[in-house]
């Protein structure tokens, strides 16, 4: 444990600390908080802050609204961006029953169930996420927009970069929040970016692409720019994703790696890699949950839009990089921001620890450019496709008493209930490019 309650106290009076957030989030992946002063600090600490669960999206019904936030002291942090006396704190939040049960929709619980289940067989699920968000200009009013005007692609430098002061100010906080920044970048598209941090146990890593997205969110703001981690906001050019790089470590060592093996990987690997690829069609709805997200997943923009994984080349879903040893990681291509990293990394390591109870081995992995083969080159080596949209991904979940088990049955149903809405509200709406497409010419 890094701190007792008292020394959070300490370090918040020695501090100057006025506010401290009580932060969660929700089942869609929103991180939410009240605000409470150093006053409240000890009645927090002590598990008593009560909350109206029924306000908040995907969790209580009206009935048990009552719910009370049981702050994780290892995650008290000042918040650098904000201002420096009279300082403003966090603490994340598990979110737990009246009866003093953890919450069952509670996305940190959800992962965190998971987690005891390869804690029991003895791993550690450590997790290094690669978000990528593009920084654009807002309009007069302060709304975001999808204008920017600059033209910088992958690695390029400034006075290209518009966003390299923004950037450079966004590492900073981090570094000041405790993120271990491994490098940061422009990314392929104009305006877009990205910032590595280390890997981490995967709860950590959870809690940190929240406080990630604040914290870039804010230091745009701070610029005149606005980060968006939207998955596609801009038709004909590279999506924003969040590779997901995976491994599993044993008594501190990474069982992934094995010497022996042709490609330098060991059997658990082989098997989580086979887990993830089985499971693969029915997690999508989590690990790409947006109608938008499915305008990433298309041909011809680095994204992955098969189930098949590589060794060697880039273009796969899932892809295991040249690194050995301690670095020994499986990369899975498809996740993007829009997605709740809890939910996610629960998934995606059930999916893994499936594929190790089971024993799984993986198809044979592709060494060409799935791109370049023909279909009846894919069917005949067995390449199925990732879900086309959100409507297909939800009907794969639907179907799996895997996902379901993770989820636990109620969240998994208010999940499914409110994917299956946001898919009907959008094929009801009239696009633009059925405007541009119809109007003339019928
Ligand atoms: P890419 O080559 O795909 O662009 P990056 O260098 O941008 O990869 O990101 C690699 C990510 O993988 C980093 O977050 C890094 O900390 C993480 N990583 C490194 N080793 C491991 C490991 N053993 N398990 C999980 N993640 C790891
Ligand atoms: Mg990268
Ligand atoms: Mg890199
Ligand atoms: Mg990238
Ligand atoms: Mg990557």
């Amino acid at each position: 444990m890094r701190y007792t309650k008292q020394e959070i106290i300490k370090i918040a009076d020695e501090e100057d600390v006025e506010f401290i957030r009580l932060q969660f989030t929700d089942l869609f992946g929103t991180l939410k908080n009240v605000a409470i002063t150093r006053s409240q600090l000890e009645k927090a600490l002590d598990n008593k802050c009560m909350f109206d669960g029924s306000s908040i999206e995907g969790f209580a019904r009206i009935e048990e609204s009552d719910m009370y936030l049981y702050p994780d002291l290892d995650t008290f942090e000042i918040l650098p961006f904000r201002p420096h006396q009279g300082k403003v704190a966090r603490l994340i939040c598990d979110v737990y029953k009246t009866d003093g049960t953890p919450y069952e929709s509670d996305p940190r619980y959800v992962l965190k169930k998971v987690l005891k289940e390869a804690e029991d067989m003895g791993y550690t699920f450590n997790v290094g996420p690669e978000c990528e968000f593009f920084l654009f200009h807002t309009d007069d009013n302060g709304c975001p927009t999808t204008i920017t005007h600059e033209n910088a692609s992958y690695f390029d430098l400034a006075p290209t970069d518009l966003g390299e002061n923004a950037r450079r100010d966004m590492v900073l906080n981090l570094e000041d929040l405790g993120f271990e920044i491994e490098a940061s970048h422009h990314e392929v598209a104009p305006a877009q970016h990205e910032i590595d941090f280390k890997y981490d146990e995967a709860l950590k890593t959870a809690d940190n692409i929240m406080t990630f997205k604040l914290t870039v969110k804010t230091i745009a703001k701070r610029h005149g720019l606005y980060a968006s981690f939207m998955p596609k906001p801009k038709y004909g050019v590279c999506g924003s994703g969040m590779h997901t790089n995976m491994s599993l470590f044993k008594e501190g060592k990474n069982i992934f790696a094995d010497e022996n093996d042709e490609r330098g990987l060991s059997k658990e690997a082989y098997s989580f890699i086979a887990g993830i690829m089985e499971h693969m069609r029915s997690i999508s709805a989590i690990t790409n949950p947006i109608v938008n997200s499915y305008k990433r997943l298309v041909p011809g923009y680095e994204a992955p839009t098969y189930i098949a994984w590589s060794a060697t080349n880039r273009s796969p879903l899932v892809r295991v990089p040249a690194a050995r040893g301690v670095g020994t990681r499986v990369e899975l291509r498809c996740p993007d921001c829009a997605a709740n990293p809890y939910l996610t990394l629960a998934v995606c390591l059930a999916a893994g620890l499936d594929g190790i109870k089971r024993g799984l081995v993986p198809k044979e992995s592709v060494q060409q450019d799935i791109y370049s083969m023909t279909s009846k080159e894919r069917d005949e080596a067995g390449i199925e496709n990732l879900p086309k949209n959100l409507y297909e991904a939800v009907k794969e979940m639907k179907k799996s008493s895997f996902v379901k088990d993770v989820l636990g049955k109620e969240t998994f149903d208010k999940y499914v209930y409110a994917k299956e809405s946001e898919w009907m509200e959008y094929t009801s709406q009239v696009t633009d490019w059925e405007i541009n497409k119809y109007l003339d010419r019928i």
